[in-house]
């Protein structure tokens, strides 16, 4: 089909951000106020941040700042994925903490355990179902990596299931697939918007105070508190947490590690239960191809289907704008992409087309850390694969602030930072090298250029 055609009607926002019941936002703050905790950024980060402050301790007065409103970013456009893995998938685990592994695997299904627990317990209507994820081979050079993948996983104890080329196609059924690595139990499917809002809900419930519309423009140090200073008023508070994702971080060193990557989505209009079965997809998993750009789709609770990933952009300068979060030379591409994985879906059409700004840090999985004499603590770094991985995150920053030795606390992905980017121009460089050395490296089976062979040696790399 012609893309353009499918794409002629799409709207220019995020399908989830889209839907009704999106909360009223809460006033912006407008005095001056004290806090135990002030939690800057309203994503599942600090969100989560806030929410467990609450549970460890209900006595705490916590405040939220939100620059804008709840979800508005990546927690409430993403493609809603909601991984335990906290190292950014396993094989990313597996080169930079192998003897942690079984450790952080653990955490992270137990993360996600907790994830499921608090949506339950909190009534939060977002969709949750844990149908896993399925990694899909479509080129052969792809299904060593998966058989590895494989191997690995069953070392480690985790339920994953090979599938050759006939029976991944009778779970799912694209011409395109060769194989492919279900992982039926540590991905859950969520609606991403729905999320962030039932947690802002939680929160209100449990006491935090909400202020959104509310940017945080810097911190400083009054002595026993940490003054937040804000355009109509100002928080002094014991401890700070920042969940402000890719955003111009209060810290400046967090600069160092950080780069805005823009990452593209569509999503399809609601597919009648004929159109459905022309592909399967009785099993519901979320599913991701496996080069190294590479797509991820999955149905939402009506039936649509989300189609997302390939083109990871970064725009010389590092700079953040509204105006990324459309491109249109990559949601054709993502059409045309669409329509050669499921040809039987021909005339379907997309009605919602959008983009959003991922927190890419060199090593993928978050770093974390304290400022301030540890009344400030930080999390931030997670690549594009934090829906889940924020949970843990903000369990880190509340036990760094408690100043408690934990078992989060002492890991060594925990103590240690990513290798900083170059600064500009040189970043720009090094990362626009990087992604066409990518790119080629998909179009050649796989082979890896010197300089992705040299990247690699340094533990180092950029993705989305
Ligand atoms: C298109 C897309 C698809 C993705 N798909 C997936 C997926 O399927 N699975 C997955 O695991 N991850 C995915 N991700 C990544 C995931 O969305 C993020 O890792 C996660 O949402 C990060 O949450 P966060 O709270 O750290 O950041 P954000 O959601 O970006 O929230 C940061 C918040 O802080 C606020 N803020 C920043 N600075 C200030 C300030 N000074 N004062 C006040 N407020 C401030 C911002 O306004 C923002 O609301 C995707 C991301 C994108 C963009």
């Amino acid at each position: 089909m012609d893309p353009l055609k499918a794409l002629a009607d799409a709207e220019r926002t995020p399908y989830w951000l889209d839907q009704p019941g999106a909360p009223e936002p809460s006033p912006r703050l407008t005095n001056d106020t004290t806090a135990d905790l002030a939690v800057v950024g309203g994503g599942f980060s600090g969100l989560w941040t806030a929410l467990m402050a609450k549970e460890r301790d209900p006595s705490q007065d916590v405040v939220l700042l939100e620059g804008k409103s709840v979800g508005w970013a990546a927690s409430g456009r993403n493609g809603g994925f909601c991984a335990a893995s906290i190292t950014h998938g396993l094989s990313n685990g597996m080169a930079r903490w192998p003897d942690e592994l079984p450790t952080l695997e653990r955490l992270g299904r137990e993360n996600l355990d907790e994830i499921e627990a608090s949506v339950e317990r909190y009534g939060i209507r977002c969709s949750f179902e844990r149908t896993g994820e399925m990694n899909v081979a479509t080129e052969e050079w792809q299904l060593d990596g998966l058989r590895e993948a494989e191997r690995a996983a069953r070392e480690l104890g985790s339920d994953q299931l090979y599938l050759d080329r006939d029976q991944v196609r009778a779970e799912v059924d694209s011409p395109t697939y060769l194989g492919a690595l279900w992982q039926r139990d540590s991905v859950a499917m969520v609606d991403p918007a729905r999320l962030a809002w039932g947690l802002r809900d939680a929160c209100l419930r449990m006491g935090v105070r909400i202020y959104e519309n509310t940017p945080a423009r810097s911190i400083s140090d009054e002595g026993d508190r940490l003054e937040i200073a804000t355009p109509h008023g100002a928080v002094r508070a014991r401890r700070v947490a920042l969940g402000t994702g890719v955003f111009p971080p209060l810290l400046r060193r967090l600069r160092h590690f950080l780069v805005p990557v823009y990452d593209y989505v569509l999503m399809t209009e609601p597919l009648p239960d004929d159109k459905l079965a022309r592909i399967g997809w009785r099993n519901r998993q979320g599913i991701g191809d496996s080069a190294n750009q590479f797509h991820y789709y999955r149905l939402t609770d009506d039936n649509r289907i989300l189609w997302g990933g390939y083109d990871a952009v970064y725009h010389n300068g590092g700079l953040i704008k509204a105006g990324y979060d459309q491109r249109d030379e990559t949601f054709e591409k993502l059409a045309r992409h669409f329509f050669d994985t499921f040809p039987q879906l021909e005339g379907v059409r997309f009605t919602h087309r959008w983009g959003g700004v991922i927190d890419t840090c060199s090593r993928f999985a978050a770093f974390y850390g304290t400022a301030y004499g540890s009344r400030l603590a930080y999390a931030a770094g997670y690549t594009g694969l934090g829906v889940g991985a924020t949970r843990f995150g903000a369990n880190v920053m509340l036990d760094l602030l408690g100043g408690e030795e934990t078992e989060r606390t002492r890991l060594r992905m925990v103590r240690t930072k990513p290798v900083p980017f170059p600064p500009e121009p040189a970043r720009s460089g090094v990362i626009q090298l990087t992604r066409w050395s990518i790119a080629r490296a998909d179009a050649h089976e796989g082979r890896r250029n010197l300089w992705l062979r040299t990247l690699d040696a340094l533990g180092l790399g950029f993705d989305s």
